[in-house]
C-alpha cells in the first residue's frame, strides 16, 4: 500500500481533488480536522483532552495529532491521502518517524505559481445568505451579483478573501512548505503536479503519478 502525503497551498484546488482520488482511487481522506471531531466524538479519554484543549480555543499539539494519527491508520490495510498534515518541517519529520516508518509513501505536491493563486483567491465571493463560493474569473455566478443556488444578492467579499490577508497567507505558506518540499526531495518521493490547468487535466495527472 502506497500512501500519500497530499501537498497544496490555499486555492490550489487540494480540496476537490482529495474528493475526486477518493472517489475514483479509493483513497481513505485523512484530515486532522476530521480524526479530531471523531475523537472528541468517541468521548475517549484522549478525546476528552482534546475537546478540553479546543474548548479553551488552544491548538492541538502536534504530539496528539501523531497520536491519533497512529491509533486510526492501517498502514498495511489502507491506503491514505494525508491531507492538512504536515504543514510544516518538524511535522514531516515527526510523521515519518512516528506513524509513516519505512511505509511506502509519496508526496504530491499541487504546483501553482503564487500569483495565479492570489489572483484566484482575490476574486472569490461567498454568498451572505447560503454560503456559496464563487469566483469572478473561474465559476461567476449565471448573473453578476446574484447567488446562483439561493438567489440571494448578498456577495460577499470576505476580509480572507482580501489581497493583504491573501498575500500574507500565501507568503506563510511558501516560507513554511519550501522546507518540507525539500525533505521530500531529498528523500526521492516528491512529485510536483502543475495544479495550473484544468480540474480534470490536474486530475488525470495525479492518478497517472500515483499509477490508479
Ligand atoms: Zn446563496
Amino acid at each position: 500500500m502506497r500512501q500519500v502525503i497530499f501537498l497544496g497551498a490555499p486555492g490550489s484546488g487540494k480540496g476537490t481533488q482529495s474528493k475526486l482520488l477518493v472517489a475514483d482511487c479509493g483513497f481513505n481522506h485523512l484530515s486532522t480536522g476530521d480524526l479530531l471531531r471523531a475523537e472528541v466524538a468517541k468521548e475517549s479519554e484522549l478525546g476528552l483532552k482534546v475537546k478540553n484543549i479546543m474548548e479553551n480555543g488552544e491548538l492541538v499539539s502536534d504530539d496528539i495529532v501523531l497520536e491519533l494519527l497512529k491509533i486510526n491508520c492501517d498502514l498495511v490495510g489502507s491506503q491514505y491521502l494525508f491531507d492538512g498534515f504536515p504543514r510544516n518541517i518538524s511535522q514531516a519529520q515527526a510523521l515519518d518517524e512516528q506513524v509513516l516508518n519505512d511505509t511506502d509513501s509519496m508526496a504530491v505536491y499541487l504546483d501553482l505559481d503564487l500569483n495565479v493563486l492570489l489572483e484566484r483567491l482575490v476574486n472569490r465571493r461567498t454568498c451572505g445568505d447560503c454560503g456559496a463560493i464563487y469566483n469572478l474569473v473561474y465559476s461567476a455566478p449565471k448573473t453578476a451579483g446574484t447567488c446562483d443556488k439561493c438567489g440571494g444578492s448578498n456577495l460577499v467579499h470576505r476580509d480572507d478573501d482580501k489581497e493583504e490577508a491573501v498575500s500574507k497567507r500565501l507568503e506563510v505558506f511558501k516560507t513554511t512548505i519550501a522546507p518540507v518540499l525539500d525533505y521530500y526531495e531529498q528523500k526521492g518521493n516528491l512529485r510536483r503536479v502543475d495544479a495550473e490547468q484544468s480540474m480534470d487535466q490536474v486530475l488525470t495527472q495525479i492518478k497517472k503519478t500515483l499509477g490508479c
